[in-house]
């Protein structure tokens, strides 16, 4: 199992780690090339609007684009379900533009920057699971076709959509593999 992390800007060290500990291949993806042969991706945190931008430079945009809408696997974390979204509230630049929701960027406004919280899951595990959640956005609305994997204070936080996987937080920065594990089940099975 050969799985990416789009390696432009932000969080992509502690992605590697955990798809290392689940014995997956892994590719820091920087050229569109290093999109072939990839059974997914994972898009991290980061500055959704350098990343966009750093997107469009390389090049990796369209290729990617084309790539998730005909069924390779996704999973956005925090700046990475920015990229995905169909909208966002309130920013007029979009990016990626592929899965059907509508985000808030920095949701959380300035107050709670940051905070970790304990939720279940059913979808992805069968018990509590921590979410860190930095500078995070949250879902506004979504399509007829998302999933709600996950709710936290009536805020939706983590969707699916057939191929694609949405989080506003960051499995990454525990120590747990649950959400790393689902996505390597949905990169399997793709
Ligand atoms: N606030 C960032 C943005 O809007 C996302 C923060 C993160 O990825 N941790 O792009």
């Amino acid at each position: 199992m050969k799985i990416g992390v789009l390696a432009l800007q932000g969080g992509v060290i502690e992605h590697i780690h955990h798809l290392k500990a689940l014995h997956c291949e892994t590719v820091e993806v920087r050229k569109p090339k290093e999109l072939d042969g990839l059974q997914g991706i994972i898009l991290p945190g980061g500055e959704s609007t350098t990343i966009g931008r750093l997107l469009r430079e390389t090049d990796i945009f369209y290729k990617l684009k084309e790539k998730i809408m005909n069924g390779f696997p996704v999973w956005g974390t925090c700046a990475g379900m920015i990229l995905l979204a169909k909208n966002i509230e309130n920013d007029k630049k979009n990016h990626l533009q592929v899965m059907d929701i509508t985000v808030k960027r920095n949701a959380y406004g300035s107050q709670i920057n940051s905070f970790l919280t304990y939720e279940r899951i059913n979808k992805v595990y069968n018990g509590e699971v921590p979410l860190i959640f930095v500078r995070a956005p949250y879902i506004t609305k979504v399509g007829n076709d998302v999933d709600v994997l996950c709710k936290v204070d009536e805020n939706i936080v983590a969707v699916r959509q057939d191929n694609m996987l949405a989080t506003s937080f960051h499995p990454e920065l525990t120590d747990n593999l649950q959400f790393h594990r689902y996505f390597v089940n949905m990169c399997s099975n793709g």
